[in-house]
């Protein structure tokens, strides 16, 4: 198999059965503070690859879709062949990690809801922070793309979040990646393992690669603790996460819009005067029992052709942060 690409804990090479696959191969290594501190750890590789391949499939059964298609042996699994969008997600729950050092919040703080951050995928810079303002303008990917990110991180957090509390630990927090298939169509790409996730029990103890980048234990013990809790864990108990999208549909620049009228003159009368104009549209907030995938987004494309809005009269935008 000819190789393709090489990172710090993966290989992936060109799959010779199919053109639109990858075989990637988790290997031996473990690095942390960006490459500074850097050992072969044997059987590592195996460990990762096992939870990489628990966690995607549990998340392919609640319909995130993922970039693994079966696990060829213990170290290696079959994947879509994608392209590796050059933004890193990660979600927290916990502050822990950079979120500390950058704002000065003491470990171990609760956060009021799960926060979503991007990070530029660029070894050279050390992966810094980006906006997603940011990433949308240089051209990274687009802003539907960024929000789409974003619902499926909160969804995947969801997911494993539950899995977690099945064993009594808590997801502190993780780093995700995605792709792009040939056919523009997004997908979880990359691992879910010791090495991508924090994970504590009740009294705080790390089950992660913090036992490595703070020389505090062997991670394989961690790692392989973890594997065991997987029989444990039941997908199929967690609730699925309610997802829900926002169509917004507003009167198209230059046609007339009479509630509009009605209303600005209304507002008028009470003392509002200064209103150039009021637009007034509808939005239709739907309620989807699975996760956001490119196929529901092509399906709101033909809703709203077909009833949600009047193509001539209206345009209409897919929000999926509000
Ligand atoms: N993470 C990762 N790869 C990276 C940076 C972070 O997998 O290059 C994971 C890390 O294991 C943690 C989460 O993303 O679960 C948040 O990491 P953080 O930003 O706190 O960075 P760190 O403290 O690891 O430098």
């Amino acid at each position: 198999m000819k190789l393709l690409h090489e990172g710090k804990a993966k290989r992936v090479y060109i799959d010779d059965s199919s053109p639109d696959n990858v075989v990637i191969e988790f290997i031996d290594n473990v690095t942390a503070g960006d490459g500074a501190k850097h050992d072969v750890l044997e059987g590592k590789g195996k460990l990762a690859c096992d939870l990489t391949a628990f966690f995607l499939k549990s998340l392919q059964k609640k319909g995130i879709e993922t970039h693994l298609v079966k696990v060829l042996d213990d170290t290696r699994m079959r994947c879509k062949k994608v392209e590796i969008l050059p933004v890193e997600v990660v979600c927290r729950n916990i502050a822990a990690g950079s979120f500390c050092r950058r704002y000065g919040i003491e470990k171990g703080t609760v956060l009021a809801e799960p926060l979503v951050e991007f990070f530029l995928k660029d070894d050279s810079l050390h992966d810094p922070l980006i906006t997603s303002d940011a990433a949308v303008n240089l051209g990274l990917v687009t802003h539907s793309e960024i929000q789409f990110l974003r619902a499926l991180t909160l969804s995947v957090n969801h997911y494993l979040s539950e899995l977690f509390k099945q064993v009594n630990l808590v997801l502190v927090d993780f780093k995700l990646e995605f792709g792009k298939t040939t056919e523009g169509v997004i997908l979880l790409a990359d691992e879910i393992s010791g090495d991508t996730i924090r994970v504590w029990d009740e009294k705080g103890e790390s089950f992660d690669k913090d036992l490595y980048r703070d020389d505090e234990g062997d991670i394989r013990v961690a790692y392989s603790h973890l594997i065991e809790l997987q029989q444990q864990m039941d997908i199929d108990a967690v609730p699925v996460r309610e997802e829900v999208i926002h169509v917004i549909v507003q009167p198209k620049d230059g046609i007339k819009n009479p509630p509009g009228e009605v209303t600005r003159k209304a507002l008028s009368r009470l003392g509002f005067t200064n209103l150039r104009d009021v637009r007034v549209g509808k939005v239709f907030e739907i309620h989807l029992s699975k996760p956001i995938t490119s196929a529901v987004l092509d399906q709101l494309t033909l809703m709203n052709m077909k009833l949600l809005s009047n193509p001539v009269a209206e345009k209409h935008h897919v929000r999926l942060d509000l």
